[in-house]
């Protein structure tokens, strides 16, 4: 990517392991990144990590927690101040079934355990996280008519399997889809970008029993993160890559066809209609 077509991103839930593995993707493209992460520590720790790493100052770690509107706007606020503007969005904050039991991938939550507190708190961070973000970015980007909007959501397999997680991630693979029609022709695309399947980060603890070297790896975000952030992607808008089917070694075009589709479930949609005339 020429250098003239580097941005500013922010990518929430940049401290943890997909966070990262993207951001070191990011920097090699030259864009600047804010990590935003409601361990600010953590962030602050990899920020200084990845601005060694380039030998530049092109990451800043912030600490906020998305679930709250008022955290998001001074977050927006943060990095506009440090950096001029927000130009690429990626929601990847995550709250999972271990956060509530280190074992709650293996043994899945059970209807007696989604108090309405538990509930809340899946929502709180993955869908109404990801909106309280949208919002505070989308302004600047509508004036500017510039915007990629990039929601990690999660494979369809797992949204039916695990709740209230895989409900959370359902709906903001359905936002991701109705808002880049709402979108169209703004300059501002919404996309979604998934590993695939169980991936190696601490989302995943020990207990969770799956063998870290038989799981995806954080990096396979890297390319389709890359090539939405570039220009080339400019009238992308309304699909879902998956990271872990897109071969690096292909050239572009059939790596893109063979990890893209379009987001959400709209032939589904198309086919089950009865709609008024
Ligand atoms: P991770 O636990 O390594 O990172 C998640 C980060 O989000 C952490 O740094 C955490 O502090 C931060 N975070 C959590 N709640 C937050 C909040 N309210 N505000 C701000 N930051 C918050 O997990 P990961 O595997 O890197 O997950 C990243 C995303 O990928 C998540 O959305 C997850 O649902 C999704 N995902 C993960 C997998 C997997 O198997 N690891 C698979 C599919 C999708």
């Amino acid at each position: 990517m020429a250098k003239g077509d580097t941005r500013v991103a922010i990518i929430t839930g940049g401290a943890g392991g997909i966070g990262t593995a993207m951001a070191r993707r990011m920097l090699v493209d030259g864009h600047r990144l804010a990590l935003l992460d409601i361990d600010g520590d953590a962030a602050a720790r990899v920020a200084d990590t990845l601005n060694h790493e380039v030998g530049s100052n092109s990451v800043l770690g912030v600490a906020g927690d998305v679930s709250d509107p008022g955290q998001c706007d001074q977050a927006v606020s943060t990095v506009s101040d440090a950096f001029g503007q927000v130009d690429i969005l990626v929601n990847n904050a995550g709250f999972g079934a271990c956060h509530i039991r280190p074992d709650g991938e293996k043994n899945l939550l059970t209807l007696e355990e989604l108090t309405p507190e538990v509930w809340g708190q899946f929502f709180a961070t993955n869908i109404n996280g990801a909106l309280h973000m949208i919002r505070a970015v989308l302004p600047g980007m509508k004036a500017r008519g510039w915007g990629r909007i990039i929601n990690v959501t999660t494979s369809f397999f797992t949204m039916l399997r695990s709740m209230p997680y895989g409900a959370t991630k359902a709906a903001l693979e359905a936002g991701s889809a109705a808002w880049a029609k709402e979108l169209d022709g703004t300059g501002v695309t919404v996309n979604v970008v998934v590993p695939g399947g169980p991936t190696d980060t601490p989302f995943l603890k020990p207990e969770s029993e799956m063998d870290p070297a038989k799981m995806l790896k954080p990096e396979v975000m890297g390319p389709p993160i890359a090539w939405l952030s570039s220009d080339a992607a400019s009238n992308v808008t309304g699909q879902r890559f998956i990271g872990g089917l897109w071969d690096p070694a292909k050239p572009e075009a059939e790596a893109i066809a063979a990890a893209g589709s379009a987001a959400g479930w709209p032939d589904l949609a198309a086919a089950t209609v009865i709609w008024p005339d």
